[in-house]
């Protein structure tokens, strides 16, 4: 532990914008403080960026788009360096797991082991993919060739969320950079640090300048004046639901520009008596929604237990809460950290009273710990009999509580599941194969998963349905949001 505060303390954090391949202060002078929430501590002012630098970036975006020194390299010159990029990153992986550390609050542990490794991984798989996709030629007979290829669509604009800071960069930077766009990046002004380390790293690894830029600042200023470019071809937005729909307004009301939305869930956890291990299941509803404080847009929030084996689950869980006690982020042994800042651990104590006044019986937490840290913590919350209809099982929470609702008749059970704005993710937990999939065909959900939760590969789509999202990042299929299809016919003489 002590050797991660004395890193900390020795940390000096450059908070200036990145653009056209240079560190630049924004346009207007304006800064903001970037606070803790380990600890209160004030990590250093960053660039507040706005509309005049967001134009700035963009035109780099452009020219480096124009002069087509990225888009035009063959694509396994771009692998080496999305290759060259992911190596250096887990070379950097100390120095950017404390960053989201400190910038977030989330484990070190963590940080270090997911979302650096995963992050990292992302960016080498997508330049290891780009080099093995083929155009095609379409079967129109003897006289013509129709050729269909995919084009980049120019300057992407990504704007991305503070739970996962790299890792949802990560996943919009991998597959735009592969297909041969230019980006500007806006990382949530409460977690700009690693997005800008990670744009110098990409420069180290021989990225052309200009065609990775950040921007750190606030939604409607910096954000605002992306999402709503005349010069940006697509916007690739992760975030609430809430912004998302904002974001689709602009893209339609600027150039209409390609808008791609990921966003909020609460997702259902459903487990039947027939569950074929109930420690298994109990381990996982419970580790899933505490991972990252809660903080994860596909967390099981709403657990379904069927009523016969309810008490053996609440017990069962009850006995592992204590595990997850928040703790000192910087110490490598602590899996539950501080909540981003202030206003969002309010955000949570709001929901855990809405919980309480709303009749539902408080099994686990309900409080506000580590308050003499200076940092945001939250005990982790357990809330028994819990109706579908209160707040605390319709609105995302976004944070370490769980609310637990009995059914008799799984039918019932997936109805009340798809009974959100939602479907981003659920899960159903049972023995009987038919059940299995025909429960997870009526699921509404971008992902269902079956006796686990929360299983991660980069080979998989990741996306929600309703007002979760329209895109998915992750795959092959997330080419489909970066490229355009172009047809080519030539007539054979
Ligand atoms: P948010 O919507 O408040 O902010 C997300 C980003 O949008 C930030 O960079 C923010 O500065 C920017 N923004 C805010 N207002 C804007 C505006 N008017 N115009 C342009 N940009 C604006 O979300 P958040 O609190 O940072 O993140 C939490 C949310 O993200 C949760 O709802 C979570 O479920 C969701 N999320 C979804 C996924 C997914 O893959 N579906 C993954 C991670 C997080």
């Amino acid at each position: 532990m002590a050797q991660w505060h004395e890193r900390a303390s020795a940390l000096k954090i450059d908070g200036r914008a990145f653009i056209g391949g240079h560190r630049v202060w924004a346009n207007s002078g304006q800064q903001f403080e970037n606070v803790s929430p380990v600890d209160g501590r004030k990590l250093g002012m960053m660039a507040r960026c706005d509309g005049a630098d967001v134009d700035a970036a963009v035109a780099a975006a452009r020219a480096a788009f124009e002069d087509r020194r990225w888009a035009r390299k063959a694509p396994a010159a771009r692998k080496r360096v999305l290759i060259r990029f992911a190596e250096l990153m887990l070379k950097h992986s100390d120095e950017l797991a404390l960053l989201e550390t400190l910038d977030m609050g989330k484990p070190i542990k963590y940080s270090q082991n997911v979302d650096v490794a995963l992050a990292a991984n992302c960016i080498r798989w997508y330049g290891e993919a780009i080099d093995k996709i083929y155009d095609q030629i379409a079967p129109t007979g003897e006289d013509s060739l129709a050729l269909v290829t995919r084009e980049p669509v120019g300057v992407v604009g990504a704007i991305v969320p503070w739970n996962y800071p790299m890792l949802m960069a990560a996943w919009k930077i991998g597959p735009a950079l592969a297909a041969g766009n230019s980006l500007v990046l806006k990382p949530s002004e409460k977690s700009p640090l690693t997005a800008l380390r990670m744009a110098e790293i990409a420069i180290e690894a021989g990225l052309p300048p200009g065609v990775f830029n950040v921007v750190p600042g606030f939604g409607h200023e910096a954000g605002a004046a992306l999402a709503s470019h005349m010069d940006v071809d697509c916007i690739g937005f992760t975030g609430s639901t809430r912004t998302g729909r904002a974001i689709l307004r602009m893209a339609a009301e600027s150039n209409m520009k390609r808008a791609w939305t990921e966003l909020g869930g609460k997702s259902a956890n459903i487990v039947c008596a027939d569950c074929p291990d109930l420690d298994a299941a109990v381990s996982a509803a419970i580790g899933s929604i505490y991972f990252n404080q809660g903080e994860s847009c596909n967390a099981p929030s709403r657990l379904f237990v069927e009523a016969s084996i309810k008490d053996a689950f609440i017990e069962k869980a009850l006995a592992m809460i204590p595990r997850y006690a928040p703790g000192d982020p910087l110490d490598e042994d602590t899996i539950m950290g501080a909540i981003v800042d202030d206003a969002q651990m309010k955000t949570v104590m709001g929901y855990i009273e809405a919980g309480k006044a709303g009749g539902a019986k408080l099994l686990a937490g309900g409080e506000a710990v580590r308050l003499d840290s200076g940092g945001y913590y939250v005990a982790p919350t357990l809330f028994d009999q819990v109706d579908n209809s209160m707040r605390i099982a319709q609105e995302e929470i976004f944070g370490p509580v769980l609310s637990v609702l009995t059914f008799t008749d799984v039918n019932e059970a997936v109805r009340q599941a798809n009974a959100t704005p939602y479907g981003l993710a659920a899960a159903v937990w049972t023995s009987d194969i038919s059940k299995a999939i025909k429960v997870s065909r009526a699921l509404r959900a971008g992902t269902v998963h079956v006796n686990q939760y929360d299983n991660d590969d980069i080979t998989v789509p990741f996306g929600g349905v309703k007002q979760s999202g329209n895109g998915r990042d992750k795959s092959l299929h997330a080419f489909d949001k970066y490229t355009e299809l172009k047809t080519t016919w030539i007539q054979i003489a």
